[in-house]
């Protein structure tokens, strides 16, 4: 379950990229770097969320290196007929935590809040950490709605029941994910501030949006941000390990 303590927590998003080899040599990356550093990450938690044909792979050669295993996404239900789906339940048996409501989940695949608050819902009863994603569009920014946008997506979305030790929140401003765009560090810390009082006290929230190790100590030196969601640059371990390493 989260790891309710004040480290911040480095997830890293996948997304749809890794074969055998490349998937496995990365990971092994990483779990060379932790174990030499003792375990875990450098000073914060680890969380690696790789495809879901990878799991099995990635799982075995992260185990003992404290890093932990999560998926995407997930199915509300606990199983049925469902095809290309898959439930919380199945990826419980590796899995700690599980992305939700990815800004290319909403997008890309039509799914509103409603749909969102289902899953947590089911990864809950699986047992599975929800990282929520919740974040506002380039025109919602510039129209001066970013924080009801992102308010009412966790209105909509965050169920009865949420805790610090079921629950993640990753701002994630879509202008900001895959471009190469940042937010500024005064609007992150705002939107951060936005975000706290509307989730359970000690729920982990964190910034992602083209996070960088060139950018990271910036970001992760927030006192309002609890960690990152790091998507292309973690599909580099050295890259990875220093965004990771600006939590030390
Ligand atoms: C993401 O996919 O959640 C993400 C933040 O991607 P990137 O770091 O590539 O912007």
């Amino acid at each position: 379950m989260n790891d309710v303590t004040n480290t911040k927590l480095i997830a890293g998003n996948w997304k749809m990229n890794g074969l055998r080899e490349d998937g496995a040599a990365l990971a092994r990356g990483l779990a060379q770097r932790a174990l030499a550093a003792g375990g875990g990450g450098p000073g914060c938690a680890l969380l690696i969320c790789p495809p879901t044909t990878l799991l099995t792979t990635v799982g075995s050669v992260l185990t003992g290196s404290g890093i932990a295993l999560g998926g995407q996404d997930c199915h509300a239900a606990p199983k049925g007929a469902y095809t290309g789906d898959i439930s919380p339940e199945m990826l419980a048996m590796g899995c700690s935590h599980v992305i939700l409501g990815h800004s290319e989940r909403r997008h890309g695949h039509g799914e509103g809040d409603a749909a969102v608050r289902e899953k947590v819902l089911g990864a809950w009863r699986a047992g599975l950490v929800a990282i929520l994603c919740v974040g506002e569009t380039q025109a919602q920014r510039q129209a001066g709605q970013a924080a009801d946008i992102v308010a009412a997506q966790l209105a909509g979305s965050v169920p009865n029941g949420a805790a610090a030790d079921n629950l993640v929140v990753a701002y994630e401003p879509i202008w900001a994910i895959g471009t190469g765009l940042t937010a500024t560090l005064d609007d992150i810390a705002t939107m951060h501030a936005a975000v706290r009082p509307r989730i359970p006290a000690g729920a982990r929230i964190l910034y992602g949006g083209s996070v960088n190790p060139q950018n990271a100590a910036g970001i992760l030196g927030l006192a309002e941000v609890d960690g990152a969601l790091v998507g292309g640059a973690s599909l580099d371990a050295e890259s990875f390990w220093t965004i990771a390493r600006c939590c030390a």
